[in-house]
């Protein structure tokens, strides 16, 4: 990555005089190769991918917007302890190896995270269950619980060193338009833009630019809310990931890292609506002996419970992932349900791939925005996250069925791949972002 020069950190104040007529060289200044609008995890993974991107002889120009300023000193949870983010991302292999070769790993490990290398997976409503362990696949880990303001911050890291890349923050983008010298210009809430060769939005799930530029999306609501906080139990996790499968919908528990003794875990619970109401409306005392009973007590009572937090879950995918110079990664291309914990995994194997693909046409001489880069990408990316939705969408279904041939089927079903290694060992391996 390039240390010569300083990023430039530009508020959207300071942004505005790109499209005064009086002032050419800021103009000029303003226009770069590639807009990456939002700057959340999967933006900014990107923006850190293209560090040496070239065209024509010269470094790449790059642009990461995002509507609200990346604050570290107010994000951060770890330096606080016992206390967590309530969002945290369960990070497959494949994702802790892209981290690994951005040179970020290590601020992630200095800071929090927690290697889980179980993860026990059973039906409410029967005696199924399934087992996987890190061994089985000759790993030390399945994966790391890490807390989003942990990898947003360590993305964050050096960032300000990346000679090709400038900040704009805040940066509430309000407009996409194609002008007369056929740049696109990205307006913002204040009256500010820029212009980009190509336009990504990294814009998460509700993404302006997706519904400005008139990309179609198949979605649908699940019917499910989730309910999200960190919780103190009795025993210790030992590191594992734990998923019970209710009719109503999944509850997991991940564990957290940072109190010595593995009593912290995140807890995500989807849950249909209504039931999600009620959750919310309890008071810690309730609520705990409510989880501690949904859960079997499979680690003992909840002892204690921070704020919850309550998600609608919808489905939702472009049906195509670029247009006119503009494409779409992470969860503003799709967004699924949160029971396999793969929704950032596949945004961050989205801009690996969309990387690979710029680097590769770039030096084959063609343009950012060239439509062959780019459908290269969507070939690459949406038969893999399609098939990722299918499966949520399939398991969401089989596990919602109480006839007693559905709850005998489901049982049977994960006792047989509990017990056939090798296909056990595939859907390990897929999970992990290694197949
Ligand atoms: C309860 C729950 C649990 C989950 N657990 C997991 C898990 O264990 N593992 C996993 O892989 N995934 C998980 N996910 C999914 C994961 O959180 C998302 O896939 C991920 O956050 C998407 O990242 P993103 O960068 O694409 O979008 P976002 O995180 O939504 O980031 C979008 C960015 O764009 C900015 N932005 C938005 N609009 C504008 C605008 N108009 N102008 C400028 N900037 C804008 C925002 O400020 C934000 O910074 C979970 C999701 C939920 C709801």
């Amino acid at each position: 990555m390039r240390g010569n020069t300083v990023c430039r950190i530009e508020s959207a104040g300071h942004a505005s005089s790109l499209v005064s007529p009086y002032n050419e060289a800021m103009n000029q200044e303003r226009e770069f190769d590639i807009v990456i609008a939002g700057g959340g995890m999967v933006g900014t993974s990107l923006a850190r991918l293209l560090a040496d991107l070239g065209t024509g002889g010269r470094p790449c120009r790059i642009a990461l917007l995002d509507r609200v300023a990346f604050e570290p000193d107010k994000t951060l949870f770890h330096a606080q302890p016992e206390r967590y983010d309530p969002r945290v991302s369960a990070l497959t292999q494949a994702s802790k190896a892209l981290f690994s070769e951005l040179g970020i790993w290590r601020h992630i490990a200095d800071m929090r995270q927690c290697p889980y290398d179980n993860m026990q997976v059973w039906d409410a409503e029967g005696t199924g269950s399934i087992q996987f362990r890190a061994h089985e696949v000759h790993q030390s880990d399945l994966g790391s619980i890490v807390e989003n303001s942990v990898i947003s911050s360590a993305l964050h890291q050096g960032l300000s060193e990346q000679s090709n890349l400038t900040y704009f923050a805040p940066f509430n983008l309000t407009s996409v338009k194609r002008d007369e010298s056929d740049t696109l210009l990205i307006g913002s809430e204040d009256g500010s833009a820029v212009r980009a060769k190509l336009l990504v939005a990294a814009d998460g799930a509700n993404s302006r630019i997706r519904q400005l530029a008139g990309f179609a999306t198949r979605e649908w609501d699940y019917g499910h809310d989730a309910i999200v906080t960190t919780v103190e139990t009795e025993r210790p996790h030992r590191a594992t990931a734990w998923q019970r499968f209710i009719h109503t919908g999944p509850l997991a528990f991940l564990p957290l890292a940072g109190d010595g003794e593995q009593r912290h875990c995140s807890i995500v619970w989807s849950v249909v609506t209504n039931e999600a109401e009620r959750l919310m409306g309890l008071s810690e005392a309730q609520f705990n002996d409510a989880l501690t009973h949904a859960f079997e007590s499979k680690l003992g009572a909840v002892r204690s419970s921070d704020k919850r937090f309550r998600v609608p879950l919808r489905q939702r995918h472009a049906t195509e992932y670029f247009h006119d110079g503009i494409v779409l990664v992470g969860d503003s291309a799709h967004s699924i349900h949160p029971l396999a914990g793969q929704g950032v995994n596949l945004g961050f194997l989205d801009v690996i791939a969309l990387s690979e693909e710029l680097h590769a046409g770039l030096n084959a001489g063609r343009q950012v925005s060239d439509s062959r880069i780019l459908e290269r990408y969507q070939r690459r990316r949406k038969p893999h996250n399609l098939r990722m939705m299918w499966v949520m969408e399939g398991f969401k279904h089989l596990f919602a069925g109480r006839t007693p041939a559905t709850v005998w089927l489901r049982n049977f079903g994960l006792t047989q791949v509990d017990g056939a290694g090798p296909l056990k060992n595939l859907i390990v391996r897929h999970a992990m972002g290694m197949e």
